[in-house]
């Protein structure tokens, strides 16, 4: 069986965010970029179902520029065979994106096809489903736990309160959550060795999918600088500053 597997280039989650002194994004210069975390639990899924032998191949792929294939590199580091990149310089909402990983499941016919819960930056948590959708495939989003048997693939679902457990029939879709694993690191040996594994290059056109933005970004404002706490000497204190002070008793 074949996994494929969609990774995002997205700022480093250790990264203070700045905003552009006019508002009108987020200041990615000099930024250190990273592979979104949800996909780096997807690559690590996948490649554990290759080494316990139920894949036969992983293959990586994203959406995005040309420095996007260091992210597709570590993919390969941390044990994907090959990898596609569907280049782009725009900013890929993500129908645009399900449309083109659709068009890569129509190619590459793969039996699993995993993805994050979402991504870091813009927070969508939309193209797993959207995929799901244009595909027809079944979905189990949120997932910490997967289990491949035969034709079905059984995926414990983190849901509101709780657990739900679903089986799909394959090919299906399932997208990633915090608990389903904890990702490797990759060695020095493989990220060699990732150099040498095949990168396809392919556009958008490829796939007939347009990628121009029909959402306009109108304003990023940074959250609201938090105020320095207080440390209160007892008990009276602290009720008499939420009485007098904050006023919320
Ligand atoms: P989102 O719906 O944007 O929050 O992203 C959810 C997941 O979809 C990510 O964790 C990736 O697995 C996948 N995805 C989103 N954007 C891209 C992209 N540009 N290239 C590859 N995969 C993507």
């Amino acid at each position: 069986m074949k996994v494929l597997v969609a990774v995002k280039r997205v700022i480093d989650y250790n990264v203070k965010i700045r905003v552009k002194p006019d508002h009108s994004d987020v200041d990615l210069t000099n930024v250190k970029m990273a592979m979104n975390p949800f996909c780096e639990i997807a690559v690590e899924e996948a490649v554990r179902l290759k080494e316990k032998g139920v894949a036969s191949e992983v293959v990586a792929v994203t959406v995005g520029p040309k420095a996007a294939q260091e992210q597709l590199r570590t993919a390969m580091a941390l044990g994907a065979d090959r990898a596609i990149h569907v280049q782009t310089d725009d900013k890929v909402e993500s129908l645009a994106v399900a449309k083109l990983l659709k068009g890569v499941i129509d190619e590459e016919q793969p039996g699993l096809v995993i993805l994050g819960k979402q991504a870091i930056d813009t927070d969508n948590n939309q193209t797993g489903q959207m995929l799901a959708a244009l595909a027809g495939l079944p979905q189990g989003t949120f997932a910490s736990e997967v289990d491949v048997q035969g034709e079905k693939v059984a995926v414990t679902r983190e849901i509101d309160g709780g657990l739900q457990s679903v089986e799909l029939s394959l090919p299906a879709i399932v997208t990633t959550d915090l608990r389903l694993n904890e990702p490797r690191y990759a060695k020095l040996p493989d990220i060699m060795k990732a150099k040498k594994k095949p990168l396809d290059v392919k556009t958008p056109e490829d796939y007939g999918v347009a990628t121009a933005s029909k959402v306009s970004l109108v304003k990023v404002e940074a959250p609201a600088e938090r105020k320095g706490g207080v440390k209160v000497g007892s008990v009276d204190e602290l009720v008499d500053k939420l009485k007098n002070e904050a006023k919320v008793l």
